[in-house]
């Protein structure tokens, strides 16, 4: 079973609760994983998610650590391009993780509906 990790920026997290609405029919037969704050909104939109520390305290680098050790296959991260972040050193290693390990990074909904699509 696939193994896809969710995360978003706060000005990204209605966004990602959409997505994820508007995709529940790609999504059987995959697992999810996420930052804290991320998986608690994916909770409330009744997805089964492991939540992980939220982002800005660890959450994006136990991420990262998991696609490194080859435990994620694919990485949705909403980011938000327009405000700034306390944990950018960690958004930065993990992003440089996924083209190191050669992991799908989607930073976007339209990147995401490609990826998604394809593990269907
Ligand atoms: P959060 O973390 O889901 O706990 O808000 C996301 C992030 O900012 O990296």
């Amino acid at each position: 079973m696939k193994t896809i990790a969710l995360i978003a920026h706060d000005g990204k997290k209605a966004e990602m609760v959409s997505f994820i609405l508007q995709h529940k029919k790609y999504l059987t037969d995959l697992k999810f994983v996420a930052t804290g704050t991320t998986g608690s909104h994916m909770e409330n939109a009744g997805l089964d998610v492991e939540k992980l520390l939220s982002g800005p305290i660890g959450g994006d680098a136990q991420i990262a650590s998991r696609l490194a050790t080859k435990q994620l296959d694919m990485v949705i991260f909403f980011r938000d391009p327009l405000s700034k972040h306390p944990h950018e050193p960690d958004v930065q290693m993990l992003m440089r993780l996924c083209d190191v390990h050669n992991i799908p990074l989607a930073t976007n909904p339209a990147t995401a509906e490609l990826c998604i699509r394809s593990f269907s």
